[in-house]
C-alpha cells in the first residue's frame, strides 16, 4: 500500500496535527504503512463545532433528500470494492473484504425515508396525535479494528439518512480505511461537517465521553473498555450504547450434519483470523459428538495460514492467543489441533503475524476451561451429558452476544433458542449476524446499554421521539381532552 498518513477530516478537509504519532504496522509482514496522531480535546472541539454548524441545514433536509447522498454514495461503493479491499487487507490483514456487507447496511439507511414515516392516529374528538422521529444533534462512534470499513458503516449511514452529524474515532490500529469513507461520502456529496474523522487513543476516548457538546456515544470494542465509555459516558448524562467482546457457544447434539456441521464452525472460527465478535469459540458437545469433532479437524486442516488464513492484527495480540493456548495446555487439555507453530504458506510473508488454526478439547469432568475472549483462530470444545449442563454452562458465560444449535431435531433447537442467554442465535449457522432490518446486539457483557446498534435499533438510538398533539377547530365537540 502507498504511504499515506492518517488525518483528522474536519469540516470537509484533512488537517494535519502536529501531535505526536504512532506508526501503524501491516499485520500481513509487520511494516509500518502509516503514521496516525494521538489528538485530545482540541481535536475533538474542531470536529465538535463543525458539526454543531452543520446540524441546523442537515437536520432541516427532508429524509429523502439526505438519503440522495446514500444512493450516490452506494454507486461509488460499488465502483471500488476492490481498492477499498485492498487498503483493509494492507492494514487489517483480512483476505476476505467486508466491503460487501457496508454496501448492505447503506441499502438499509437508503431506506429509512420509507421505515421512519412516523405514526398518526384520531385520538379524541378533533384532535390528532403523531409521532417523529427527529434527529439527536452532534453523536459519535469509536470502532475497534476487526472491521475497520463495516463497523463505521454500523453507524455513518444510518446517521447520515437520520439527520445527526457524526464524529468518527477508528481504532489507531486501522486509521487509514476510514479515509477513504470520508474521501468517498465527500465525493457523493454529503456536506462539509456533517461527518468529522478525529484519531487518537485514550485520551480521544475520553474526551468524547466528557465533551458536552455530543449527545450519544457507540461504542464497539473489548468489554473492559466498554464498560468505561459506558459508565463515563451516562455519568455525562449521554445516550450510550456500548458493544464489548464475546465467547460464543455453539451446541452441538450427534444428530446434528456432520458436513455443515464441521464445514460451518471451521469457518466461523477462523473466518476473520478469530477476530470477530461472533465467531465461534466453544462446541458444547452433547453426548457422543466424535465423528463431527473428527471432521471439524479435517476440515479445520485445510486452513493454512498465508494460504486462505489472514494474520493477527499485531503481534502483541498474537503472543496474548499464544500464552492462553500455552496456559490451557499445561492444565491439561488437549491440543488437537496446534496453530502455534504452523508454517506460513503461499504468498504469506514470514513476518507477517499469523497462528495457524487450532482446536482444544477439554476433559469431561475435568480440566476447565477459562471464560476470557480468546480473540484468534482458537476453537474450543467441551463435553456434557445433557442439554440442562449444556445451557448451565452457556449461561454461566459473562458474555451473551451470539449462541447456536447444531441439529436435525426442531424442538431441541427450539429450546436451545429459548433458554440461551445471548442476544443473536443461530440454529445450523455458524455465524448469526441478522441481516438489517433486524439489528444486531448482545447481551451480558457484550453489550451495555438498551437497545441494538443497527437496522431498525439503530433507528431507536440515534433518534429522538417528538410526540405532536393538535386541535385546529374550536367548534369540534370538546371531550376531557380536547
Ligand atoms: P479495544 O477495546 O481495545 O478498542 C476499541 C476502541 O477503544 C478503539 O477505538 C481504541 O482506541 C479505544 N481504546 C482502547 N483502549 C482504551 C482505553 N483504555 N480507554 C478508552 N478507549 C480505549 O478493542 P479492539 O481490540 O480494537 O477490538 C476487539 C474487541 O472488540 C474484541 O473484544 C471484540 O469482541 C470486540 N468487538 C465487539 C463487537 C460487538 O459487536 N460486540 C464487534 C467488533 C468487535
Amino acid at each position: 500500500m502507498k504511504h499515506v498518513e492518517a488525518d483528522n477530516f474536519i469540516n470537509g478537509k484533512f488537517i494535519r496535527t502536529e501531535r505526536p504519532r504512532l506508526n501503524v504496522y501491516s499485520p500481513l509482514d509487520g511494516m509500518v504503512i502509516s503514521t496516525v496522531p494521538l489528538c485530545g480535546y482540541n481535536e475533538l472541539e474542531e470536529a465538535v463545532i463543525a458539526a454543531k454548524n452543520a446540524f441546523p441545514k442537515w437536520s432541516g433536509l427532508t429524509s429523502k433528500k439526505r438519503s440522495e447522498v446514500l444512493y450516490r454514495y452506494h454507486s461509488i461503493l460499488l465502483h471500488h470494492i476492490s481498492e477499498i479491499a485492498a487498503i483493509i487487507h494492507d492494514e487489517n490483514g483480512k483476505a476476505i473484504a467486508e466491503v460487501e456487507k457496508s454496501i448492505e447496511l447503506t441499502e438499509f439507511a437508503c431506506s429509512i425515508p420509507q421505515i421512519t414515516a412516523g405514526e398518526i392516529l384520531k385520538v379524541s374528538e378533533g384532535v390528532v396525535c403523531q409521532t417523529e422521529y427527529t434527529p439527536l444533534g452532534v453523536v459519535a462512534s469509536i470502532c475497534p479494528f476487526n472491521f475497520p470499513h463495516m463497523v463505521p458503516h454500523w453507524t455513518i449511514p444510518t446517521n447520515i439518512a437520520l439527520g445527526n452529524c457524526i464524529i468518527l474515532k477508528p481504532s489507531e490500529q486501522v486509521p487509514v480505511t476510514a479515509l477513504k469513507i470520508a474521501e468517498m461520502l465527500k465525493e457523493a456529496g454529503l456536506p462539509d461537517g456533517v461527518l468529522n474523522i478525529v484519531h487518537g487513543d485514550k485520551t480521544m476516548v475520553e474526551a468524547i465521553c466528557d465533551h458536552p457538546g455530543i449527545k450519544a456515544v457507540s461504542f464497539v470494542g473489548s468489554t473492559e473498555i466498554a464498560k468505561v465509555v459506558y459508565r463515563r459516558s451516562t455519568t455525562n448524562l449521554k445516550r450510550c450504547l456500548a458493544l464489548g467482546g464475546a465467547k460464543n457457544h455453539l451446541i452441538v447434539f450427534p444428530d446434528a450434519d456432520p458436513e455443515m456441521t464441521a464445514t460451518d464452525i471451521t469457518a466461523s472460527f477462523s473466518g476473520t483470523s478469530g477476530q470477530r465478535c461472533m465467531a465461534a469459540s466453544v462446541m458444547i458437545a452433547i453426548g457422543n459428538v466424535d465423528h463431527i469433532i473428527e471432521k471439524l479437524c479435517n476440515e479445520t486442516r485445510k486452513v493454512k495460514p498465508g494460504l486462505n488464513l489472514g494474520p493477527i492484527i499485531s503481534q502483541t495480540s498474537k503472543e496474548k492467543i499464544i500464552k492462553y493456548i500455552d496456559r490451557v495446555e499445561k492444565s491439561g487439555a488437549k491440543i488437537l489441533i496446534d496453530g502455534r507453530n504452523a508454517p506460513v504458506e503461499g504468498e504469506g510473508d514470514k513476518n507477517g503475524y499469523y497462528i495457524g488454526p487450532t482446536i482444544i478439547e477439554y476433559s469431561y469432568p475435568g480440566n476447565q476451561m477459562p471464560q476470557e475472549e480468546v480473540f484468534g483462530p482458537v476453537f474450543e470444545i467441551v463435553h456434557v451429558k445433557s442439554l440442562d449442563e449444556a445451557i448451565a454452562l452457556e449461561n454461566n458465560s459473562p458474555y451473551g452476544n451470539a449462541a447456536s444449535a447444531f441439529t436435525q431435531n426442531g424442538g431441541l433447537a427450539d429450546e436451545v433458542a429459548a433458554k440461551a442467554s445471548a442476544g443473536m442465535i443461530g440454529i445450523n449457522i455458524g455465524v448469526p449476524v441478522p441481516r438489517e432490518p433486524f439489528s444486531f446486539g448482545g447481551w451480558n457483557d457484550s453489550k451495555f446499554g438498551t437497545g441494538d446498534l443497527t437496522g431498525k435499533g439503530g433507528i431507536e438510538f440515534w433518534t429522538q421521539l417528538k410526540k405532536i398533539t393538535k386541535k385546529w377547530k374550536k367548534q369540534e365537540r370538546t371531550d376531557w381532552m380536547s
